[in-house]
């Protein structure tokens, strides 16, 4: 951890934020929503800054309606805020520099600054001694050529910003799609990054969460798998080793104390046939991949960010139920919604209990998050039998 880190940090040890203050969300989506729920709950107010009326979190929380980058914006919710934290990391550097100076961001802008770029992030993750995948930074068609001499087929070339839900990213198999690719992604004028293709057994997350004076916690490790690169299933426990967890564990809790993370840090892990783990990429905020939290874990993700922010003592993140998440796209909105009005006889014979969590918004649109499912059941087996039995997700 850098001394000027340090030295910020231990400037605001002592302040703790209790019941009845207002925090501020640069952001109103379906994250911000539930972080506003769950401090509700505990007798915070919120107010957040998001350029879309009637935002998710507007249900819950007073809303700024302006632009992320608007700094006369920000000014007024740093002003309305005893604290500010953030559902996204791609915070505009005035804007951040404007909330730091202007109000109290316990998280501070260094984290932001790290993930919202693939190659820093990755320098920040090999600080910490752990390992991510070979890559290589690219600058030009002739430093890509070189790279994938290193590299090897398949590699895979992503812009260092911007990208998310795969978007962004293009993996290249053979020579007569380098230079397709580089045009591609190259056009968006980003930096890019080439790294080597893993071929893992499966990809993993876990979810840190850490306070202002060192306490760290982190949740248990969540599998998770992906149709056409966004979520779709989380599997809690994951089905890993023990021995693989512990070292994902250990990998992830040295990331987050070695970047000074406040708050949440979520770290997605590969993981190779023979136990081998990379870090992918890291969110200094909620993930999709920890809603299952809200019900089967003793504490939420979303009152652990809370607690964290305002230097509560951190919640136990014990599991009290397998669960598996099952996100709800628009296309499944309809058949999920009508489900709701009658008994779930495959639920019942499964002995499955279907948590329903929809995100109010407005517009529903094909692959647009809308909500998701909580399974809590006996064996993640039967979590996954719910979701292969409604057919809901086939098409
Ligand atoms: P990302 O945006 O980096 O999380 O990438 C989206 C998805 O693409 C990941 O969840 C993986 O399934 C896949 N992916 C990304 N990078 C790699 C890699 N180096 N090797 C294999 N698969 C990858």
């Amino acid at each position: 951890m850098s001394k000027k880190l340090e030295e910020d940090q231990s400037n605001e040890m002592s302040k703790t934020l209790l019941p009845g203050s207002t925090i501020g969300i640069l952001g109103g989506g379906q994250l911000g929503r539930m972080i506003s729920l769950a401090g509700t709950a505990m007798g915070y107010r919120f107010v957040t800054l998001d350029p879309t009326p009637q935002s998710p979190s507007s249900d819950v929380a007073q809303q700024i309606v302006a632009e992320y980058d608007d700094v006369n914006a920000a000014r007024k919710l740093a002003h309305a805020s005893d604290v500010i934290t953030y559902e996204f990391e791609n915070v505009d550097a005035g804007v951040a520099e404007i909330l730091v100076k202007e109000s109290y961001v316990p998280q501070g802008s260094e984290l932001l600054y790290t993930t919202q770029h693939r190659v820093r992030e990755k320098r920040a993750i090999e600080a910490a001694g752990v390992p991510v995948a070979p890559y290589r930074v690219i600058e030009g068609i002739d430093s890509l050529r070189q790279a994938i001499e290193d590299l090897g087929y398949p590699s895979v070339l992503k812009t260092a910003t911007g990208g998310y839900d795969g978007k962004g990213q293009f993996v290249i198999r053979s020579e007569d799609q380098l230079e397709g690719a580089y045009n591609e992604l190259a056009a968006s004028g980003r930096e890019l990054v080439l790294e080597k293709f893993i071929a893992f057994q499966c990809e993993i997350s876990i979810i840190v969460a850490r306070s202002p004076n060192g306490e760290v916690k982190s949740f248990p490790i969540s599998e998770n798998i992906h149709i056409n690169n966004i979520l779709h299933l989380s599997v809690v426990p994951a089905r890993i080793t023990a021995q693989v967890q512990n070292e994902a564990r250990r990998l992830a809790e040295a990331v987050a104390t070695n970047m000074g993370v406040v708050g949440l840090l979520a770290v997605e892990l590969f993981v190779t046939e023979d136990g081998t783990l990379y870090v992918n990429e890291l969110a200094p905020r909620p993930h999709n991949s920890g809603h299952y939290t809200m019900e089967a874990c003793m504490t939420s993700q979303f009152e652990q960010l809370i607690r964290a922010v305002c230097n509560l003592p951190l919640g136990d993140t014990t599991l009290v139920s397998p669960v598996v998440m099952v996100n709800v796209l628009g296309q499944h909105l309809e058949s999920v919604v009508q489900r709701v009005g009658v008994q779930d006889e495959v639920a019942m014979e499964l002995g499955v209990i279907p948590k329903l969590h929809l995100y109010g918004k407005t517009e529903s649109k094909t692959n647009r998050k809308m909500g998701h499912i909580n399974l809590l059941c006996k064996d993640v087996q039967d979590g996954l039998e719910w979701v292969e039995q409604t057919k809901i997700w086939r098409h």
